[in-house]
């Protein structure tokens, strides 16, 4: 089965963590990786982003990335893709012809819906799409203020999220929130919806002895450590998160903040945002900032922590929170979008309300003074049971039969 995904702005081989690269490029890799390993030949098409970038770069045998130029070579921001959307789109026609056509084209987020949809408009194929972001859902919870929320931007993408749920042939939801809030706010019909949780990739997120993996990541060996993993974006929760740390650290003093993703020290002239708020917090000691670590170096930060934060205002799936629990680590969440069900066992760790730093420091407070280690089987099965990789890629796989099946039939293209 030929597979084109397309993943506009989100590069599959891009090091998540920085400004514009986090869960859809890890998402992408991983289930392009997967895929080609059951046996798809899977294309994965993306804006060229870095022009120290080849054209075309191999993901894993039977899977590659193809980079097409849309603009200037170089970054751009996510909310201007708009403006070379129409260039991105004439690209991945000329991919789709040059490759002989697909079996199946799956989208990721609306830009990329809204070239699929272009492309089904051309050629009969069937679509399948993953939002991975949902513009009502992200407006009602981080407000209008944003660059990409303004009037005409969040209508066009209010479209776009509409009809691709009415166009494609399956979408799939990642949470059962999702699944609800796109027959809410899309009318998308039920029998087009599939819920189907990432997988988190059990070959890299295992864990790792603790004492081994502080040492070398050169982390005290028994101070309480509580981690955050992920880019700096407002919507994230830092800005939470360090008020909250300022309040665990009174109660708990030899504590230890790590930060991976976003700032990293001594890489720009004057402190960033965040160490300028761990500043005015007096926290300088307390707080370790690694900046963008490679996806495969995570499970080292994961393993060596006694609890994970991820206190974000609006979470679509929150991938961190199941590496974390992938781990063994415990998970301090906020009671937002897919958080709300991974992080729903109480043994698995603690939901509290969004925006509010004391409940997310007493959360913190109570998992590090009551035996973290001891919720690590409990997050360790909640990972493997719910989001083992090999489920994540045989339920996109039997959605991949099922849209390709002729009619009547019970299989699709192999
Ligand atoms: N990540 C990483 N290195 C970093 C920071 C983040 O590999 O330095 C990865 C992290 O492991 C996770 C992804 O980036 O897989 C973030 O995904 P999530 O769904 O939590 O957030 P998003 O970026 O989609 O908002």
């Amino acid at each position: 089965m030929r597979v084109l995904h397309i993943s506009d702005h989100a590069d599959p081989m891009a090091t998540p963590g920085g400004e514009f690269c986090g869960g859809q490029n890890v998402y992408v890799r991983e289930l392009a990786r997967r895929l080609a390993g059951s046996g798809c030949t899977v294309d994965v098409v993306t804006r060229w982003a870095d022009g120290r970038l080849a054209r075309e770069e191999a993901i894993a045998p039977g899977a590659r990335t193809v980079r097409v130029p849309a603009g200037p070579v170089g970054p751009l921001p996510r909310e201007r893709f708009g403006e070379v959307l129409d260039e991105f789109c004439e690209g991945v026609v000329e991919l789709h012809r040059e490759a002989g056509g697909y079996d199946v084209v799956h989208s990721h987020y609306w830009y990329s819906a809204a070239v699929a949809l272009r492309l089904g408009d051309r050629h009969p194929v069937p679509l399948v799409h993953t939002h991975h972001s949902l513009g009502a859902v992200r407006r009602a919870a981080i407000g209008p203020g944003a660059a990409d929320q303004t009037g005409e931007h969040f209508a066009a993408r209010h479209r776009i999220e509409r009809r691709i749920g009415l166009r494609a042939a399956a979408v799939v939801a990642s949470s059962p929130g999702e699944l609800t809030d796109l027959q809410r706010l899309f009318g998308t019909p039920r029998r087009t919806l599939h819920l189907v949780p990432p997988g988190v990739d059990t070959a890299v997120l295992v864990p790792r002895d603790r004492n081994l993996a502080r040492a070398e990541l050169g982390l005290p060996a028994d101070a309480p450590v509580v981690l955050f993993v992920g880019r700096l974006e407002a919507r994230k929760g830092w800005e939470d998160l360090v008020p909250a740390f300022a309040l665990v650290r009174q109660a708990v003093p030899a504590a230890v903040l790590v930060v991976v993703g976003g700032e990293a020290p001594g890489r720009r002239t004057g402190p960033g945002p965040l160490a300028a708020l761990i500043e005015n917090h007096g926290l300088t000691e307390g707080v370790d900032l690694r900046g963008p670590v490679p996806h495969a170096a995570t499970a080292r930060y994961y393993s060596a922590a006694d609890v994970t934060a991820v206190p974000s205002h609006y979470e679509p799936f929150g991938l961190v929170a199941v590496e974390s629990m992938a781990c063994g680590t415990p998970v301090v969440a906020t009671r937002v979008g897919g958080l709300r069900w991974s992080v729903a066992d109480p043994r698995v760790g603690v939901l509290v309300p969004p925006r509010n730093p004391a409940a997310l420091a007493a959360a913190l407070i109570e998992v590090l003074t009551s035996a973290p280690a001891a919720r690590r089987q409990a997050c360790l099965d909640h990972a493997s049971s719910v989001y083992g990789a090999q489920r994540w890629t045989d339920g996109i796989r039997s959605i991949y039969r099922r849209v390709t099946a002729p009619r009547g039939g019970s299989g699709g293209a192999e």
